[in-house]
């Protein structure tokens, strides 16, 4: 796989794939072939980049519907607007990633008091269960820094149903590892295995139908001796309540008059998909890797992030003719700006999850003084509002929001 950070690494890549996008994608993404060089085939790996915001969605759409047609790409389309609708429904259910934390920290702290549930999670982590495909894919996940969602399914089901551990474990586990760790995708999609996303629905792993999909990798079909025969859904007490969306409008060049700053995150590391309508004074690069977990954020994840925002550092620094300042962890953000000059900072939204709890302590200061322009993209603007429950409300509406957002290019 790819690991460059840049956005033309990420172009690159995007271009490498377009041709598989439209049905071969739909007929071949959900075999695990494992890590290739040059990278899959039958699945796009752009995760990192669109997690990262150095590649936005609407890149993607625009390229995969200037080659293929809707009807060709409709499974490819259908799994970004996945990845669009997971943000959306978080950012109308807070609590479930504070409850996510909670969870998590209480079942971090059963490790400690407890000697056969930490060899059961050492077992996990460090891929000695004697599942092999598990085991594989465990060791994998800490080599590659990415997994096929596939392989994510069977490992949070057998995570989850098999080795009995808690789901908010093997969610750290994988945030701590995936570049592409995203708190909106992995927490509800651990929770969609674990039967909690869609109420009384889980997903089960079955031995068969691992080996059928993973018959292509170099080392053969992997095996999965000894899965639970079923998976009853966990059920949790607390319903979660949908919260009003308070979402900001499009920004004109007019919130952008004054002399300003410009932030580049974890979740938007790079300018050009924010379209900025003015140039910023100075940009700030903040990457908070490390606020994924309490626990040890793996090299390639961390790397990962870092490159992201210090490439996007770079890129900004140069288009815009400004200077690029990091902003550390720790260090308070007004002085920084006052020493450059500017009032005011153009913040890319900051959703749910860490990069949020992360930063926002320091940047909530200056928004109730009315110094902090939020962007969220139109494409975003359009869809969170329909994630309200199930995928559905979004699948419905794809081709509305595509037609509003002006993302054509249709053959
Ligand atoms: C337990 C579990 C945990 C996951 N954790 C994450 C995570 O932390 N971050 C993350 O980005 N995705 C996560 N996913 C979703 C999915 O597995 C990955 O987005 C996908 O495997 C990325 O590989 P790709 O870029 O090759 O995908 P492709 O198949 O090429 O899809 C293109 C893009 O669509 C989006 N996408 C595809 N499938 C999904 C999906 N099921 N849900 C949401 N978006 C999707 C991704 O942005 C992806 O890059 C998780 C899935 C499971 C089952």
């Amino acid at each position: 796989m790819n690991v460059k950070t840049t956005r033309a690494a990420a172009l690159d890549r995007l271009a490498q794939f377009l041709p598989a996008a439209g049905r071969r994608y739909a007929e071949t993404r959900n075999a695990d072939d494992g890590p290739a060089p040059a990278g899959r085939a039958n699945v796009s790996e752009l995760s990192p980049w669109l997690h990262a915001g150095v590649l936005t969605e609407r890149d993607v759409l625009e390229a995969v519907l200037g080659q293929h047609s809707p009807r060709a790409a409709e499974k490819f389309i259908a799994e970004v607007f996945w990845r669009i609708y997971f943000k959306g429904y978080l950012e109308q259910r807070p609590a479930v990633w504070d409850d996510y934390k909670a969870g998590r920290d209480d079942a971090l702290a059963a490790l400690e008091r407890n000697a056969g549930l930490q060899k059961a999670y050492a077992e996990a982590t460090e891929g000695r269960t004697g599942i092999e495909a598990f085991d594989v894919w465990a060791r994998e996940l800490q080599d590659t820094g990415y997994l096929h969602n596939h392989a994510r399914m069977w490992f949070a089901s057998i995570w989850i149903f098999t080795l009995k551990l808690d789901w908010r474990l093997g969610a750290d586990f994988f945030l701590r590892h995936l570049m592409d760790g995203d708190a909106a995708s992995n927490t509800l999609s651990w929770r969609w295995v674990a039967g909690l996303h869609t109420k009384g629905k889980s997903y089960l792993a079955r031995a068969d139908n691992i080996a059928r999909y993973t018959a292509g990798r170099p080392e053969g079909a992997l095996a999965a001796r000894g899965l639970a025969e079923d998976a009853e859904p966990l059920s949790e007490a607390k319903e979660y309540g949908r919260q009003k969306l308070d979402l900001p409008g499009a920004v004109l060049a007019k919130d952008l008059a004054e002399p300003f700053a410009l932030l580049l995150h974890d979740e938007a590391a790079h300018h050009v998909p924010l379209a900025l309508p003015a140039s910023p004074a100075l940009v700030i690069g903040a990457a908070r890797p490390a606020a994924r977990s309490p626990g040890m954020v793996g090299a390639l994840a961390d790397d990962f992030a870092k490159g992201a925002v210090a490439n996007g550092m770079a890129d900004a620094a140069a288009a815009f003719g400004c200077p690029a300042r990091e902003w550390r962890d720790g260090e308070p953000l007004a002085p920084l700006l006052a020493d450059a000059g500017v009032t005011r900072i153009a913040v890319p939204y900051l959703p749910t999850g860490w990069t949020r709890d992360g930063l926002w302590p320091d940047l909530a200061e200056l928004a109730a003084q009315g110094r902090v322009v939020t962007i969220l993209p139109e494409l975003e603007r359009a869809t969170w509002p329909l994630a309200k429950a199930g995928f559905f409300g979004v699948a419905k509406a794809i081709d509305d929001v595509l037609a509003q957002c002006a993302i054509t290019g249709l053959k």
